[in-house]
């Protein structure tokens, strides 16, 4: 049983994370599809911006810039050095104006958040029928920004990719004859763009996601911790089910052995014929009865629950009460060697108690004193006053009780597993019927106890 529940936490827990994994793999697709949607939005929102009225006119004022540029390197006036820092001296000069013109842009269309961009060139290439000669990149160019802002293109997106491929016309000398050439011309750009706190955006757009996730996640934790602790709960209770039945079967078997043997014996001749014989039989026979009836009063008696237990209240002299217990529980006992010191209060004081069943939850500690205890047993019954409760405070030097199990002392059947406390003979309900008094009495009870160093058990009564 207990494998099989380990075997179960083990399976919940390998489940419960392949679940925690899934999930997390689904909700990071789902966050990279959001994005991916949330910057296709932005771009379709932007779409056709930059090629519009004024945007547009200016990228016509660099297109011309540049093609002069190009017409005079191609008339060997200018190197491709020359070309580049021309050409962006010249974006670099437009580009406040192009950066004032797309917020304008951009505010007309209300996106509800803020939008960065930027334009980079990638490559100016010019194709002279077979040769085509590259003037952009030049090695060790570092500059590529022609508009908008600079920032890292990784921390941007990447929206669009333009070629813009055109034929142009230059004049040169060839010989001492001036003759016009054509070139043709392919320029690449890439258009990147940069939202502000998207981020934040995304995750605003899954929060109903992560919000369901992870109710969902807390439920099934939830649902497994239940099951499993049911599951323990099932186990301990069937565990102490089993002990009081052994118990209760073992408790039995003597008594009843004894009977059988009685009864047969009252049957023999001699026995009847001799009345000092019978008499004695007789008197077994009813011990056995007296053992067993006491046997099933206490089944029934310490069963039951506080609600069940009617309290008869009566006015009781404290002194007399515990004196008069002390004395027929010594006498029971008829242990040559059982100390009691006794401690009780004085003066007397009057109380109002459940005599019978006080004395009984009273005696169950008295009697477990002596029951668990291996040496001659030494029990000190101390009586105090304070602060409005009656304090009884009882103390053997038995075995002990070691702190892990002293929380369970008072449970139902409850017996403690370890050590040699099979020997001694129990139901495991004495204490759980002298907590259900006390607690009737509105009163507490605790325990303190030390391996092989005795216990002691403090009820407090409050009184009016
Ligand atoms: P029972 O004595 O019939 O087993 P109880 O409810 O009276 O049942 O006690 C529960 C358990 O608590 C006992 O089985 C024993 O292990 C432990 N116990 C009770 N009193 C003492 C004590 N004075 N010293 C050591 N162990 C004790």
């Amino acid at each position: 049983m207990k494998n099989k529940i380990t075997i179960l936490i083990v399976a919940s827990i390998l489940a419960l994370f392949a679940l925690t994994s899934i999930q997390a793999y689904l909700i990071s697709n789902t966050y990279e599809l959001k994005k991916k949607a949330f910057i296709k939005e932005t771009d379709n929102a932007l779409d056709g911006l930059d090629y519009r009225n004024e945007l547009d006119s200016l990228d016509n004022v660099w297109k011309e810039d540049l093609r002069n540029h190009l017409n005079d390197y191609k008339s060997n006036r200018i190197t491709k050095g020359e070309i580049l820092n021309k050409f962006f001296t010249k974006t670099d000069s437009l580009n406040l104006l192009h950066k004032k013109l797309y917020k304008e842009k951009l505010k007309t269309l209300d996106l509800g958040y803020d939008v960065d961009y930027k334009e980079v060139i990638t490559s100016i290439v010019i194709i002279d029928g077979e040769v085509s000669d590259t003037i952009y990149p030049l090695k060790n160019e570092t500059r590529s920004k022609i508009f908008g802002s600079d920032f890292n293109p990784k921390e941007g997106h990447q929206i669009n990719t333009s070629i813009w491929f055109t034929e142009s016309e230059y004049i040169h000398q060839k010989d001492d004859e001036i003759i016009t050439d054509n070139y043709d011309l392919e320029v690449r750009d890439i258009s990147y763009i940069q939202m502000k706190d998207w981020k934040q955006i995304v995750f605003g757009r899954m929060a109903s996601l992560f919000f369901g996730s992870l109710l969902l996640f807390l439920f099934v934790i939830g649902l497994f911790y239940y099951s499993i602790k049911s599951l323990i709960t099932q186990k301990k209770i069937t565990e102490i089910k089993t002990d009081f039945i052994n118990n209760i079967t073992h408790e039995l078997k003597t008594p009843l052995a004894t009977l059988s043997i009685a009864t047969k014996s009252l049957k023999n001749q001699e026995i009847v014929t001799s009345p000092t014989k019978f008499k004695n039989t007789l008197n077994i026979v009813n011990r056995q009865n007296q053992r067993l009836q006491k046997l099933i009063d206490q089944v029934l008696t310490n069963s039951l629950s506080n609600e069940d237990i009617v309290l008869n209240k009566e006015q009781i002299i404290d002194n007399e009460y515990f004196n008069n217990i002390l004395e027929d529980f010594k006498l029971s006992k008829q242990h040559n060697n059982l100390n009691i010191i006794n401690e009780i209060h004085s003066p007397e004081i009057l109380l109002r108690l459940d005599k019978f069943h006080l004395a009984t939850a009273l005696l169950n500690i008295l009697e477990n004193a002596v029951k668990y205890c291996t040496k001659d047993p030494e029990i000190t019954f101390k009586t105090i006053l304070k602060n409005n409760s009656y304090c009884i405070i009882i103390s053997d030097n038995g075995i002990g009780v070691s702190e892990k199990n002293q929380k369970h002392l008072f449970d139902k059947f409850y017996r403690v597993s370890e050590g040699n406390i099979h020997d001694v003979k129990g139901l495991g309900l004495g204490l759980y019927y002298t907590n259900q008094i006390i607690n009737a009495h509105n009163g507490t009870i605790s325990i303190d106890s030390q391996l092989n160093s005795g216990t002691t058990f403090t009820i407090k009564i409050p009184i009016n």
